[in-house]
């Protein structure tokens, strides 16, 4: 259990700002008030955000968070930014090295989106939020070729090098994908660590706790207690289990 307890908080966002429920079909738009809620709320409870660096390499409060965006949507910078400054929360966002200055386009059921351009991911590295990879054009890695990992992981890095100055360290998998396969081209191209979703799987496959916009003061509290990815992949796997995580939600909104 302690080690569960001392292990740092990783969260997974997407985008920040208003989007109508059709036009986000997958619920990655969290509001600009709501993360500032989210944040704050864990910042008052003792929470310690830490950079990609302390993540890393530093020492670790008990209560430490790591703050993650995947995809480089431009509304990380207009909507997210701000948020991430006034409260001196360190992030780390996941840009495709294929697709700057591109659209969402990886998902047909969602009016595509603009991703940060190259001036965008300047400006977000020179905010001090750490610039890392999440692959080429967001193909999944799993079953890919040598030549597409290659490009997803070697040749992506080396983009947001030239762009930035500095070589990214860590690596998320498109859609949270991975196989034996891309855990390893990942390794061999010198990243230090990789996230996953939810399947776990050493340090090239770092669980996160997603949130969406769907999450409520409720569920975001159920999110970040340390049990949660235990219970929530215990429910996934026994539907008699779900009452009983219901029942927790209940527990942790009365807290
Ligand atoms: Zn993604």
């Amino acid at each position: 259990m302690n080690a569960l307890r001392n292990r740092p908080l990783v969260l997974m966002y997407h985008a920040v700002g208003e989007r109508a429920a059709e036009e986000d079909p997958f619920c990655l738009f969290v509001p600009q008030d709501r993360l500032y809620e989210q944040l704050a709320s864990l910042l008052a409870r003792g929470w310690t955000p830490l950079t990609l660096d302390t993540y890393l390499h530093g020492a670790l409060p008990p209560r430490s968070l790591l703050v993650t965006f995947d995809d480089g949507y431009r509304a990380v910078l207009d909507q997210g930014l701000p948020v991430l400054r006034e409260l001196k929360v360190p992030a780390t966002v996941f840009v495709l090295g294929g697709l700057l200055g591109g659209r969402s386009r990886w998902m047909p059921e969602m009016p595509d989106e603009p991703l940060l351009d190259a001036e965008g991911v300047r400006e977000l590295a020179g905010a001090g939020l750490d610039v890392e990879c999440h692959g080429w054009e967001h193909g999944t890695l799993v079953n890919a070729s040598p030549e597409e990992l290659a490009r997803n992981t070697t040749q992506a890095a080396r983009v947001l090098t030239d762009l930035t100055g500095r070589r990214p360290r860590a690596f998320a998998y498109p859609f949270g994908d991975h196989d034996a396969r891309a855990r390893r081209a990942v390794a061999q191209a010198g990243f230090e660590i990789a996230f996953s979703t939810y399947h776990a799987e050493g340090r090239y496959a770092t669980p996160r706790v997603a949130v969406s916009s769907t999450d409520t003061r409720t569920t975001f509290r159920l999110k970040v207690l340390p049990s949660y990815p235990v219970v929530r992949r215990a429910a996934g796997h026994v539907p008699k289990l779900r009452p009983a995580v219901r029942s927790l939600i209940g527990r942790a909104s009365r807290n």
